[in-house]
């Protein structure tokens, strides 16, 4: 028992340290083990340390440079969890971590949060997707200009609504939004009013609503075109996103042969949603398929 023990570690330690590993050859060093009597825990209790530090190798590998995290990538990570008979104490804050990837990984793919209704008034064609109290600040040339407020991301606009003072910021004229250390947001326009920095809670999150909501305003969500399934999108989508679009097509203009298209594909996650939906002339739909 003691010399199967001993075999096993090494290998077991070479596949955990691995670029590839592989579930089913652990599986099978361990079968050999349970061949010859080893209880299975016992053995990986023996490459605990190796284990932990392949899981968290994993994480950092699946949520690195805004990589897409998928259900997928969080089934496999729960099996091996499984497999390697890691403790929850251990686990639970990777899992945290993986279940944040793919909340981002989400939004930046069109699926975006919902605020619960808010005293502020917004226009009918106006939905609120997020709503926090934040402290806007922007260096002027001799002081700096700091209002506390809550600040709103709406379908069409930024919204901040400060005590005394507030101003809102069509997508259009968002240039980007950036989180900055996980304190505030940065965002950059092309007007004076409204650019600067938000500090408030999860930058990170919200920067990541910000720039889906400013690249689906200017249709700068690249993606292959869905097969036309126009009974799949409920009317009240439809409409909102027919009166939005003016009923023209929105490269060319056209009004006559439109047709609903997915901004980012149904097949790539993207949601059957107002914000990822576009009206497009047949021509300019079969062009955007040739081309990608
Ligand atoms: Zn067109």
């Amino acid at each position: 028992m003691r010399g199967d023990i001993e075999r096993f570690i090494p290998l077991a330690r070479a596949l955990l340290g691995g670029a590839d590993f592989d579930d089913g050859q652990l599986r099978s060093l361990l079968a050999d083990l349970q061949a010859a009597d080893v209880p299975q825990s016992y053995a990986l209790e023996a490459v605990r340390t190796e284990a932990g530090a392949h899981l968290r190798r994993f994480v950092t590998a699946a949520i690195v440079d805004d990589n897409d995290v998928t259900r997928g990538t969080i089934d496999t990570f729960r099996a091996r969890v499984a497999l390697l008979e890691i403790p929850d104490a251990v686990s639970t804050e990777m899992l945290v971590r993986l279940e944040r990837g793919h909340r981002l990984t989400e939004v930046r793919r069109g699926h975006l949060p919902t605020a619960p209704p808010s005293e502020v008034i917004l226009d009918s064609d106006e939905r609120c997707h997020l709503h926090v109290s934040c402290h806007y600040e922007r260096q002027l040339t001799r002081r700096v200009s700091a209002l506390a407020g809550d600040l709103l991301f709406t379908s069409t606009k930024l919204r901040f609504v400060g005590y005394g003072d507030g101003w809102e910021l069509s997508w259009h004229k968002i240039l980007n939004v950036d989180a900055d250390a996980d304190r505030a947001i940065e965002v950059v326009a092309t007007q004076r009013r409204g650019t600067g920095r938000y500090y408030l809670h999860d930058a990170e999150y919200v920067a990541t609503v910000g720039r889906t909501l400013a690249r689906m305003a200017k249709r700068q969500l690249v993606g292959r075109p869905d097969t036309i399934d126009t009974a799949a999108v409920p009317q009240h989508v439809k409409s909102a996103v027919y009166q939005r679009d003016s009923g023209r097509c929105c490269e060319c203009g056209a009004r006559s042969y439109l047709e609903f298209d997915h901004v980012i594909p149904r097949s790539k996650g993207g949601a059957t949603s107002v914000n990822n939906l576009q009206l497009l002339c047949r021509r300019c739909n079969l062009r955007k398929g040739d081309r990608l």
